[in-house]
């Protein structure tokens, strides 16, 4: 990488950390011919998919603008939606795609919202699949209910006050 103040064609990293989240590197440089230092940030590259063919990079803000419309109203902290897009990212980048559907993200979203509030997930869902009835709303309630009941006959360690 040149020097972006002389364009000399070499630099030397000084300092080199990993951001908190795992996800970019900063590299501190220094140029050798005019000593300046400047830094550089690396991330794996990952973008989206849009329908219409057209590709952007992804975005954790766009993941919580998308859930936080769904959240209204909802016992959801905005931190809880931070959580959440760091983990959509997460599952995303484990898939080790550099490029991926704007519907795998909304895939990648239903989990984690599920976990999060079972409301706001059905109304997540229901725009993202598409539900046209009550019947599509019925058979959702339908599984969430379902997988309700089996945590509760093997109950989590962690809730020892519930039934
Ligand atoms: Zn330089």
């Amino acid at each position: 990488m040149h020097c972006p103040f002389c364009r000399h064609p070499d630099s030397r990293v000084v300092d080199s950390r990993t951001s908190d989240d795992g996800a970019s590197i900063r590299r501190r440089r220094q140029c050798p011919s005019c000593n300046r230092r400047f830094t550089t940030v690396e991330t794996a590259s990952l973008s989206v998919v849009k329908r219409s063919g057209a590709t952007e990079p992804f975005s954790r803000e766009k993941i919580a603008t998308g859930v936080r419309k769904a959240c209204q109203g909802r016992p959801v902290s905005e931190d809880d939606l931070a959580l959440l897009a760091q983990k959509v990212e997460e599952t995303l980048r484990s898939a080790g795609s550099a490029e991926i559907d704007a519907y795998e993200i909304g895939l990648a979203i239903l989990g984690p919202l599920r976990d999060l509030d079972e409301v706001a997930y059905l109304r997540f869902a229901s725009v993202y699949q598409a539900f046209d009835s009550l019947d599509d709303f019925e058979s959702a309630i339908a599984v969430l209910r379902a997988e309700r009941e089996d945590a509760e006959r093997t109950p989590s360690p962690e809730e020892p006050g519930r039934g």
